[in-house]
């Protein structure tokens, strides 16, 4: 494009090639406020049959599609829902030369349908609200005892729910894989003792009725984020959802996860970051916190973080919670343990309970900076 422009204004072909280059740029980005949601670019030899073909074929997905025609190319601005468009399949045209989105493919996540934050209710405890959802309990439910004094103790430090997990997603098939049913009949008696409501992970679409049963937030663990079939079914429920962000998926990955689950009808999910896969090995996983911010202003969703699972190392816990709150999270889940030393599974990561009440006491603190209560 650069040498076209050299060759046809000679001396002055820079000047001329800034001004089309932001003319064009102000084009496209005049739709941040409100006008095209996708730009599609035909090739320079497009002619009249092409563009017709290619708008008409645009319009078929609902759009209203205005056709620019420049000096060099040939720009087709569409307005409406894009979340449709299959962009590969528009790219693969001979006749385009790029496509962008403008839109993000994400629509009922999308905080620019429904600016308000949503708040999402428990039982009559809300994430997403002012008061900050806490979540603690044990990585696995070990034992009816080990479950109710935890339980006991989280709650008495002002934790809101229970966590702890059933049927557990262990790397290695030799390892304690959870109680599985009976951790849930376990669950169900440490909410009846103590009135918490229960949050635990759901493995297999199978246990889908059980879990809507019995469980108050199904979490969806990290391994299965982009398990499509098990968000779908999940989408047909109308229970809270955990999602927890998969190891090396992308905030929009995220987004999009979460848009399979409410495509379904569930509106009800709560965003959860655990940390992501990089180079750093000090650390279990990366803490993103750059994600509150991101999902603040991309998403009404409620996210919440893992501090437990992104760092892997329980003297970590605090200041990460710390850092969490301060940065506006809408609340934590973190691993308490009894016995951390004796733990079946993450006990390098989890922090015994005088641990976790101090530590509520400090987030108290930072909480109410923000703005926030717990
Ligand atoms: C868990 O919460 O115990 C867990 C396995 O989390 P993640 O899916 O984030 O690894
Ligand atoms: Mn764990």
């Amino acid at each position: 494009m650069l040498l076209e422009y050299k060759a046809h204004y000679g001396p002055y072909f820079f000047i001329k090639f800034l001004d089309e280059h932001f003319k064009f740029k102000k084009f496209i980005f005049s739709k941040r406020k409100g006008l095209f949601t996708m730009v599609v670019i035909l090739n320079q030899n497009a002619g009249e049959k092409e563009i017709r073909q290619m708008k008409e074929a645009l319009e078929k997905y609902g759009c209203s599609v205005t056709v620019m025609k420049g000096r060099n190319h040939v720009v087709l601005g569409l307005l409406g829902d894009t979340s449709g468009i299959n962009i590969e399949q528009i790219q693969a045209n001979d006749n385009v030369d790029r496509v962008m989105r403008v839109q993000e493919p994400y629509k009922k996540a999308n905080r620019a349908f429904h600016p308000e934050n949503s708040v999402i209710d428990i039982l009559g405890n809300k994430i997403g609200g002012k008061k900050l959802g806490i979540i603690a309990g044990p990585c696995s439910v070990e034992s009816e005892e080990q479950i109710v004094e935890i339980a006991k103790s989280v709650k008495a430090s002002g934790a809101s729910f229970l966590r702890g997990g059933a049927f557990k997603p262990r790397t290695s098939p030799y390892s304690f894989q959870g109680l599985r049913e009976t951790g849930l009949d376990l669950l169900k008696l440490a909410k009846k003792e103590t009135g918490l409501p229960i949050v635990t992970e759901i493995m297999s679409a199978d246990m889908i009725d059980r879990f809507v049963e019995d469980v108050d937030i199904i979490q969806v663990g990290a391994r299965n984020m982009q398990n499509f079939e098990l968000l779908k079914e999940l989408g047909k429920t109308n229970k809270p959802i955990l999602l927890k962000r998969g190891l090396s998926a992308t905030i929009e990955e995220l987004l999009m996860s979460a848009e399979y689950i409410m495509a379904g009808g569930n509106e009800n999910v709560i965003l959860c970051e655990r940390g992501i896969r990089t180079f750093e090995t000090y650390t279990r996983n990366t803490l993103d916190l750059s994600i509150i911010p991101a999902i603040k202003k991309l998403s009404h969703l409620p996210i919440i973080i893992d501090p437990s699972h992104a760092a892997g190392i329980s003297w970590m816990v605090e200041p990460m919670s710390k850092a969490a709150v301060a940065a506006g999270a809408d609340g934590l889940i973190i691993e308490v343990h009894n016995d951390p030393k004796h733990a079946l599974c993450d006990g390098q990561q989890s922090i015994e309970p005088d641990k976790f009440d101090s530590l509520m006491k400090k987030i108290k603190a930072i909480a109410e900076i923000e703005d926030r209560e717990i």
